[in-house]
């Protein structure tokens, strides 16, 4: 193990068992073949008068302030409000002024801080058997001062596991007038290290599960929900302001979007969950947990009515305001910093012409200038609003070749994984659009930051 790695010590297993009214209808055993499920046929919500609907959201939205009120502490409350919300909105502002410009500067970043994790789940895309690399100090903080000249304050962490670096706690420390949200898979969250989160303050863990015990394991592992969910207790207990990362797939979909999902986290005291949908970028891509343009119909029909249900924000990194498809990075809203430098498109396509390295004071030019993150933005304006890794694979495997993109993954193989790719939909669904409904949403979506969205 590198020496810049802790070594990881789980906690001990939580005897907390998930609901039993989970619905089971099409949950695999870890010994079945996975076999994708049609959309689930959920009862629609009854029609309610606009005057109902109204005081149902005022009585969410009371809910959630109450929830604010007395399960997150004071620092954790303040550092939200301030790093994140306010500051959030600037970065967003001072980006939209940039892009009536021409220029691009993105007011967020990924950084994915090493290779390096502890876990083997299905279809993740990070290689991690070859050479453990975690990105050095000097690099993260050209990265972070150089958005800060900017107005980003707004930066997301992940690997493999962020957790196992040991500098991660320098990076917090050293900007704490910045916000870091980190991604982990909730196994590290020991006591001690619960406590220097509390004592932070400007870090939101974004903690990945993605399903009840079962479906959760079947990805990732036996024994990690268990884990995780004592990790959730301490996080609870510390009153820090935490979310739940899922990846809904078409094996888990109605598990995920389920009222009993939702109400569990809450009572764990997650604050926010943030929806992704499964891309099939690895070398061994699982497409049976791809999801169908029905079931993505469908997920985005129920995101609002979970929105509108739950007193806990409900987050997608997908549709904008008025329910159009969008791609973040096609429209400059934040790129992925790979564990060795590479300036690349997303975390699911490691393809680069740059490295931070290349720079010395300041990284404007490294994206402003960037041939490959500009072509690519004119490429997906060409073709879509959605996902071109799902919609044109062997097209952007043409240009990424024809730009003389380097593959930064690791593992030596993703051009050919994106040339064997089947052309499948994406969340662009036009005619069909669904737009927000609940004005809260839409105000955070036009106003606040990514992941709510952020334009539109
Ligand atoms: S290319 Fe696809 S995965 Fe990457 S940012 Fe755009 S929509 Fe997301």
């Amino acid at each position: 193990m590198s020496e810049s790695l802790v070594e990881i010590e789980l906690p001990p297993a939580s005897s907390d068992a998930p609901p039993s009214a989970v619905p089971a209808t099409h949950l695999p055993t870890a010994a079945s073949t996975p076999v994708a499920v049609s959309p689930p046929h959920r009862k629609p919500l009854p029609e309610v008068s606009a005057k109902r609907s109204l005081l149902r959201e005022q009585m969410v939205l009371l809910r959630l302030a109450l929830r604010v009120a007395t399960e997150l502490s004071p620092r954790a409350l303040w550092k939200m409000l301030y790093l994140y919300a306010a500051k959030g909105a600037g970065a967003i502002w001072a980006y939209k002024r940039r892009l009536a410009k021409g220029e691009l500067y993105p007011p967020f970043l990924f950084i994915a801080i090493t290779n390096s994790c502890n876990l083997r789940c299905h279809g993740c895309w990070v290689e991690k058997e070859g050479e453990g690399h975690v990105l050095g100090l000097d690099e993260i903080d050209l990265m972070i001062e150089s958005g800060k000249r900017r107005k980003s304050y707004y930066y997301t962490l992940l690997g493999g596991e962020p957790f196992l670096v040991k500098d991660i706690w320098k990076i917090f420390e050293t900007h704490s007038d910045c916000y870091f949200q980190t991604i982990t898979n909730g196994m590290i969250f020991t006591e001690a290290n619960v406590e220097r989160l509390k004592r932070l303050g400007n870090v939101t863990p974004l903690v990945s599960l993605d399903g009840f015990e079962q479906q959760n394991d079947l990805r990732r592992g036996d024994g990690v929900w268990q884990a995780a969910m004592k990790g959730l207790e301490r996080l609870k207990e510390a009153k820090l302001f935490y979310g739940i990362a899922t990846t809904a797939t078409g094996l888990n979909l109605e598990e995920v979007m389920s009222d009993e999902y939702v109400e569990y986290f809450i009572e764990r005291g997650a604050m926010y969950i943030w929806y992704y949908v499964y891309r099939p970028m690895s070398p061994e891509p699982h497409t049976e947990y791809c999801v169908s343009e029905e079931q993505l119909l469908w997920l985005r029909r129920r995101l609002l009515e979970l929105r509108r249900k739950h007193p806990i924000l409900i987050i997608d990194t997908y549709w904008t305001a008025d329910g159009e498809a969008f791609c973040p990075a096609a429209t400059g809203l934040g790129f992925h910093i790979g564990p060795k430098g590479s300036i690349e498109i997303c975390p699911a396509l490691s393809f680069a012409t740059d490295n931070v390295q290349n720079h010395q004071d300041d990284l404007w030019d490294a994206f402003d200038q960037n041939d490959l993150l500009r072509t690519f933005q004119g490429f997906v304006q060409e073709r879509t609003k959605g996902c071109v890794i799902l919609e044109n694979p062997q097209e952007l495997h043409d240009q990424l070749r024809e730009l003389n993109a380097q593959d930064t993954s690791g593992r030596d193989t993703a051009f050919d994984e994106l040339n064997a790719l089947t052309p499948r939909h994406s969340h662009h669904l036009p005619g069909r659009e669904v737009p927000e409904d609940f004005w809260f949403y839409r105000l955070l979506k036009k106003n606040v930051f990514f992941g709510m969205g952020a334009i539109g």
